[in-house]
């Protein structure tokens, strides 16, 4: 029950176990093209779909670096590790980043970036994380996109542990570029990072600045081959033929249930998991407005040692709930909702443990 990577359903464990095939001819490229396809409709987009071989910083990394040159300034605001982790790719590429954050466990806001924009003309790209999981909080995306269009700049999307399962439209919300994992709320195995690029990325992709990215994690690369080795090989290197053939299930099983549906189960498990917690004393991090609908952070109660409370989960219970990071370490804990830890009956035996562990507290309450 850690916010991601989640556990999986045996159907897609076994469908990893599978021998590889070859990563090319008409049989494979039928089955990354119908992954494409279904990504297209998760992200819910008419852009173009890469499916990433590498981890999720692998696709922050691709979107940063294949539109924006060394120099360019970004605007990369932060409220926890992935905002952060977005802003060193950005510096690592040579970028100029600007920033700032929210106070804690607060929500990134549009207002907030539109102002920073208005202070910093030349941002040519506004890079945010929708979920920033290292809180469970939402950020203001749909108008954080809407503010860097606006201002001429490209909005570059971390949807890493939210699409999939949070309410996301990348066309209808304008993000230029979005990354999101197979393994957080698509519930699929690890090593797909799907990169969605909409029309103005690409046109950047063609404004004949260099970019800052090399070879592998450059867009153009992965575009190039899409379209030269289409019916063949529409990807520059060897795939994880496996890996693919999972999400590519686990990516059906999403489409059956429906996105949307998805989403609204995956808010029910945040609401059973917080209206639990809330019953047995525990102060949530973030209001309702702000919270993610598929992780969940509480404070610790007044006098509980958080670090012994998940010893105990995972030794007792092997139940692996997350901890605070950075300045909340020791005070808050996180717990994942996405899937098979999203079920009813995987909650409830979360919430009687911990229940049973308050219980037996000194004298919490
Ligand atoms: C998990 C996560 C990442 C990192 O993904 P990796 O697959 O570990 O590279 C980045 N951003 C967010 C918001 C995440 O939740």
């Amino acid at each position: 029950m850690i916010p991601g990577p989640v556990s999986i359903d045996d159907e897609i464990l076994e469908a990893l176990a599978r021998p590889v095939q070859a990563h090319y001819g008409d049989r494979w490229t039928a089955l990354y093209k119908h992954a494409v396809a279904g990504m297209k409709e998760v992200f819910k987009t008419q852009g173009e779909v890469h499916l990433v071989f590498g981890s999720g910083m692998a696709g922050v990394e691709m979107c940063i670096g294949s539109v924006l040159s060394v120099g360019d300034e970004v605007l990369i605001p932060t409220n926890g590790l992935f905002g952060d982790r977005m802003a060193e790719v950005a510096t690592a590429n040579g970028l100029k980043v600007h920033s700032f954050t929210a106070g804690i466990g607060q929500a990134i806001t549009a207002a907030q970036v539109r102002d920073e924009l208005a202070a910093n003309p030349g941002v040519r790209a506004v890079c945010i994380v929708y979920h920033e999981t290292s809180i469970g909080v939402l950020n203001e995306v749909e108008g954080i996109c809407r503010a860097a269009r606006d201002h001429g700049a490209l909005a570059i999307v971390d949807g890493i542990s939210a699409v999939g399962g949070v309410p996301f439209e990348m066309d209808a919300w304008g993000a230029d570029l979005c990354v999101t994992v197979a393994n957080k709320c698509i519930a699929g195995p690890i090593g797909v990072a799907p990169v969605a690029a909409g029309p103005r990325a690409l046109a950047a992709l063609d404004d004949g600045r260099p970019k800052a990215a090399g070879w592998y994690l450059n867009l153009a690369t992965w575009r190039k081959y899409s379209e030269l080795w289409s019916g063949w090989h529409p990807h520059p290197t060897t795939m994880p033929t496996n890996v693919i053939e999972a999400f590519d299930l686990a990516l059906t099983r999403l489409l059956e249930e429906g996105v949307d549906a998805r989403c609204r189960r995956l808010a029910a498990s945040r609401d059973r998991v917080r209206d639990g917690l809330e019953e047995i004393g525990f102060e949530m991090l973030s209001p309702i407005a702000t919270a993610s609908p598929v992780t969940t952070a509480a404070y610790g109660l007044e006098g509980m040692d958080v670090d012994d409370y998940l010893d105990w989960l995972l030794r007792e219970h092997r139940i692996r709930i997350g901890g605070g990071l950075g300045e909340l370490r020791g005070r808050i804990f996180r717990v994942g909702h996405m899937g098979r830890a999203a079920e009813p009956e995987a909650i409830d035996r979360f919430l009687r443990a911990t229940a049973a562990y308050v219980e037996k507290l000194p004298k919490a309450r």
